[in-house]
């Protein structure tokens, strides 16, 4: 079995980072310390050494984590991820952060994460499936259409979905859609929800560019990560007229001036080849490169602690949206908001994935199933609203960043959800 190379871990512990964040703004809202402990801590944390038969007869142990950060809103709801570079202050990190988003984009839910450590193309799909199921056995305890209800995320996608789904039902002898979301349609997935989440960043953009008085149509654009996010946001951002000029994956990036031309085209080169350094005749260039281009828009959309202290500095970017979960290390934000980048946060930019997901679930519990436009519109309406709220919000504290603006908003409704709930028992 050809073992792929690693994605590249982040290089600093994005608990640690999305701690920071928590705290400034706890510091801001004059949170008393009890709920500051309630909400820096994760309500559970699960991990799982499990084995799994490889194709070859061998048995592989693989670890793997569920974690559940607050629920005060409501179920737990979170994207599960497949990469190398999972570890447990990872999931923990994208757990809360998963709190914030849902409460940012104001949806009845807690946040929740979960990761297993392995390459998922160094598997046959056959392994893939034998190593999911087992996983959603081992987690089985935690999840649920009302407890825990997990997504796609890096790594995984309506396959793995799909077998979660078929392994918890048969577990529990009825058919259970609304476990998770992300499903193929035909089992009760959601029209839109594939790309909900690069639809989202492209509502978020516009909303960012009127803001800032920015044209869209003619302004450059790269994208750090091809998957899911990153190559949704591209194909629409050019539709939109934006002009793609780089995009990279874990294999490096490509670069031209004058744009990277069709993006369907590229995404069928690179699905052919593998990577996109490999499918395309531009100029090469590293991840790192891509984030320092001369470009108008910068979206971060892989993995987290892209942007740290060291790079922000040379980042050029009017304007970052943050695809990605964590792209962006506090040290960084303090550097681009000297420098007057604006930075549209994780919880609020990358928010249109989960707000599917919610509707995916709604349908799914009323097995009654909307049309694409339908969904389309009901996305944006609900994004631009939580742009509106969270600039409105920046607006009223001066000197803050809109990700402190963001988290104020989402901080505030997790404590009042808190609070009115009270402490069992
Ligand atoms: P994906 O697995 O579909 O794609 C990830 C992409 O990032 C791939 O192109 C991969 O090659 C690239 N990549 C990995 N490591 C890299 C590195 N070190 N440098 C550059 N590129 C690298 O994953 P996705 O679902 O698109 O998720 C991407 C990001 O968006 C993650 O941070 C995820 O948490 C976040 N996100 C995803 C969703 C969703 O609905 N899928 C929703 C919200 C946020």
């Amino acid at each position: 079995m050809s073992q792929v190379p690693a994605a590249q871990a982040p290089a600093e512990n994005p608990w640690e980072n999305a701690l920071e964040q928590f705290q400034t703004v706890a510091e801001r809202l004059g949170l008393d310390a009890g709920m500051r402990d309630v909400l820096s801590h994760c309500e559970r944390e699960f991990t799982v050494n499990f084995p799994v038969h490889m194709d070859d007869g061998s048995i592989r142990v693989f670890t793997g984590h569920r974690v559940h950060h607050n629920e005060a809103r409501g179920p737990l709801k979170g994207g599960l991820r497949y990469s190398l570079g999972v570890t447990l202050d990872e999931v923990k990190a994208l757990a809360m952060w998963m709190t914030w988003k849902c409460a940012v984009a104001g949806l009845p839910y807690g946040g929740a994460k979960g990761g297993v450590v392995v390459d998922p193309r160094a598997l046959s799909e056959r392994e893939l499936e034998r190593l999911t199921r087992r996983f959603t056995a081992e987690i089985g305890i935690l999840i649920g259409p009302d407890e825990d209800i997990p997504a796609p995320d890096m790594g995984t996608d309506a396959r793995v979905m799909a077998w979660i789904m078929d392994t918890y039902s048969m577990m529990h002898g009825h058919t259970a859609p609304a476990v998770v979301t992300g499903k193929p349609v035909t089992v009760g997935g959601s029209s839109g929800r594939l790309e909900a989440t690069g639809r989202g960043v492209l509502f978020v953009t516009q909303e960012a560019c009127r803001e800032r008085g920015m044209a869209l149509e003619g302004a450059t654009v790269a994208v750090q990560g091809f998957g899911n996010v990153g190559s949704v946001a591209a194909k629409l951002l050019d539709d939109a007229g934006a002009k793609v000029v780089a995009a990279s994956d874990s294999g490096g990036g490509i670069y031209r001036g004058d744009g990277l031309g069709d993006i369907d085209e590229l995404l069928a080169r690179k699905r052919e080849a593998g990577c996109l350094p490999d499918v395309h005749p531009g100029d090469h260039i590293t991840n790192e490169e891509l984030l320092e281009l001369p470009v108008d828009i910068l979206v971060p959309a892989a993995i987290e602690g892209q942007i740290h202290g060291g790079n922000a500095g040379r980042v050029r970017a009017k304007l970052i949206v943050e695809g990605a979960n964590g792209p962006t290390t506090p040290e960084a934000d303090r550097i681009l908001q000297e420098k007057g980048v604006y930075v549209v946060p994780d919880i609020l930019a990358n928010a249109g994935g989960v707000i599917v997901s919610y509707f995916e679930w709604v349908q799914d519990l009323q097995s009654f199933f909307w049309e694409e436009a339908e969904v389309n519109q009901r996305l944006e309406r609900i994004i631009k609203r939580a742009f509106a709220e969270v600039t409105a919000e920046h607006q009223r504290h001066d000197g803050t960043t809109l990700r402190e603006a963001a988290y104020m908003l989402a901080v505030g409704r997790v404590v009042e959800a808190t609070r009115v709930r009270g402490i069992f028992p």
